[in-house]
């Protein structure tokens, strides 16, 4: 899918605003499950930590180091399944990863602020760079242990 000027740029305000200002970059005090995350590609490193009660996302935080745009996907991840069940957690990372790796011209209003990621399926290198924060959700989420890799 091809985006128009408007959304193309609101890709790009929307990156460097959250790769400078990452939100939920932090250690949680009571992590119920976590998990690492490395991109060989790119060098991105993530380690998620996430609080579930009762089926539901309380809490979750991250912390590591990579480029802009995994740090704005970590960053939007972290603020898109807080309070959500872990259900919907993972149901929003299949939609997620239909839009950025462009086999699907998914309902991007759906998405919310997510959508502006779909700017990413021009650029395949890069749909590892913002789905890494997710699959790294998915291991924590599903009992973690092994290191996400997005090989
Ligand atoms: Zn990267």
């Amino acid at each position: 899918m091809s985006l128009g000027p408007e959304l193309r740029e609101l890709y790009q305000e929307f990156i460097l605003d959250h790769g400078k200002n990452p939100r939920n970059k932090r250690a949680l005090a009571h992590p119920t499950s976590s998990g690492e995350g490395y991109n060989p590609l790119c060098g991105d490193r993530i380690t998620l930590q996430v609080q579930v009660d009762d089926g539901v996302i309380t809490d979750i935080g991250f912390q590591g180091s990579g480029c802009a745009i995994s740090t704005a996907a970590a960053s939007t991840m972290t603020e898109a399944v807080k309070g959500k069940s872990v259900d919907e957690a993972l149901a929003l990372f299949k939609r997620f990863h239909a839009v950025v790796t462009g086999e699907e011209a998914a309902d991007l209003d759906s998405l919310g602020k997510l959508a502006v990621f779909a700017g990413v399926s021009e650029f395949p290198m890069r749909v590892k760079c913002a789905t890494l924060s997710w699959h790294t959700l998915e291991n924590a989420l599903q009992g973690g242990g092994d290191v996400a890799t997005t090989e």
